[in-house]
C-alpha cells in the first residue's frame, strides 16, 4: 500500500488522454451558469515539477506532454488539444515545461466562483503536498482537500444540490483491490446521484481485471440506463509490459460533444505520441 507516487508517471501519455478528457467535460459543463461540484476521489499531489525529483528519474512525461509541446507543428491541427495546451503553459515560464499540473490543479484552475472543488488523497506525503500546491491558488472558500478514503467518502457528496456534478476517479491499481471498490464506489455514487458525469481512468494492461474493467463499467451504466462514452490510446504494441503501453477513460453521462471531440481527438493522440506501428485507438459510445 502506498508505495504508487504519481510523480512518476507525471505528464505521460496516459494523463494527456484523462486531462484532455476532464478539461473537455468540465469546459462544455461550465456553458451553463449552474453551479458544479467537481470532485478527484484519487487527486495526487496536485502540481510535479519535471525538472527535479521522481518525474526526472522515470522521464514519463518524455511519452506525453513534452512530445506534444515539442512536436506542435504547423502542418498538425492542435486545436482540440489547444486548451489543455493554455492551461499547461499558465503555470510555467514562457517557452519551458518545468511543472506539470495535475487533475486537482487543472480543475482548481477551471473554478468559476459557484463551482466547488472536492479533493481526496491518503498518501502521507501527498496529502501535505496537495495541501501546500492547492494552498498557494487562495481559493479555500472553493477548495477542499481531505485525507480520506476517496472509494468510501464520495458517497457523503452526492447528490450536490445544484444537481450538476462531475467526478474523477483516478485510483492508482497498485493492488487487484481497487478495481473492486471502484465498482461498489461508483454503484453507490449512481444510486445518489445518476445524472452526474463519472470519468473513471485505467489502465490497459495483461491483467484479468484491467480486461474485464470496460465491460464491468459498461454493464454498471447500463444497468441504470446511463449512457456512457468509451474512449483507449495505445502509444506502442511491445510484447513486454517493462512500461504502460495503453490507458483509457470510461465516462458515464458523457456530456454530448465529447463523443465528436474524441473522434477527433485521438487520431491526433496517434500522431502526435504514438512511438511505432503498435500504436492505436478507440472510441465507443453507447448512442453510436
Ligand atoms: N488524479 C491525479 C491526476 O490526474 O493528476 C492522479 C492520481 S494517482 C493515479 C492516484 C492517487 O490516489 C495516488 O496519489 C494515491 O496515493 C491515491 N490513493 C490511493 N488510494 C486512495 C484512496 N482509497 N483514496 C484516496 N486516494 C487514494
Amino acid at each position: 500500500m502506498f508505495s504508487y507516487r504519481h510523480a512518476f508517471h507525471a505528464g505521460n501519455h496516459a494523463d494527456v488522454l484523462k486531462h484532455l478528457v476532464l478539461i473537455h467535460s468540465v469546459s462544455y459543463l461550465q456553458e451553463k451558469d449552474g453551479a458544479l461540484l467537481l470532485v478527484d476521489t484519487h487527486a495526487g499531489a496536485g502540481l510535479y515539477s519535471l525538472r527535479e525529483g521522481f518525474a526526472t528519474v522515470s522521464q514519463e512525461a518524455l511519452t506525453g506532454i513534452d512530445r506534444i509541446i515539442s512536436n506542435q507543428d504547423p502542418q498538425t491541427n492542435y486545436s482540440e488539444l489547444q486548451a489543455y495546451i493554455d492551461l499547461v503553459n499558465s503555470i510555467n515560464p514562457p517557452n519551458r515545461i518545468d511543472f506539470y499540473p495535475g487533475s486537482p490543479f487543472l480543475m482548481a484552475k477551471l473554478l468559476r466562483t459557484q463551482d466547488r472543488l472536492r479533493l481526496f488523497e491518503l498518501h502521507p506525503s501527498d496529502i501535505d503536498l496537495l495541501e501546500q500546491n492547492i494552498k498557494q491558488l487562495h481559493l479555500d472558500r472553493q477548495i477542499e482537500v481531505r485525507k480520506e478514503d476517496g472509494f468510501t467518502s464520495l458517497k457523503a457528496l452526492l447528490p450536490p444540490p445544484s444537481r450538476r456534478g462531475l467526478i474523477l476517479i483516478d485510483p492508482s491499481y497498485e493492488n487487484k483491490q481497487d478495481y473492486f471498490l471502484l465498482e461498489t464506489c461508483l454503484t453507490e455514487a449512481l444510486d445518489r446521484f445518476a445524472t452526474g458525469s463519472y470519468l473513471i481512468w485505467y489502465p490497459i494492461l495483461q491483467r484479468t481485471e484491467s480486461i474485464q474493467l470496460p465491460k464491468r463499467l459498461k454493464a454498471i451504466a447500463e444497468n441504470y440506463g446511463r449512457p456512457w462514452t468509451h474512449a483507449e490510446l495505445r502509444i506502442t504494441h511491445e510484447p513486454t509490459e517493462r512500461r504502460l503501453q495503453a490507458s483509457g477513460m470510461f465516462v458515464i453521462n458523457p456530456v454530448w460533444t465529447l463523443h465528436p471531440y474524441l473522434e477527433k481527438l485521438l487520431p491526433t493522440l496517434q500522431t502526435a505520441l504514438g512511438e511505432d506501428a503498435g500504436a492505436s485507438y478507440r472510441v465507443l459510445s453507447s448512442q453510436t
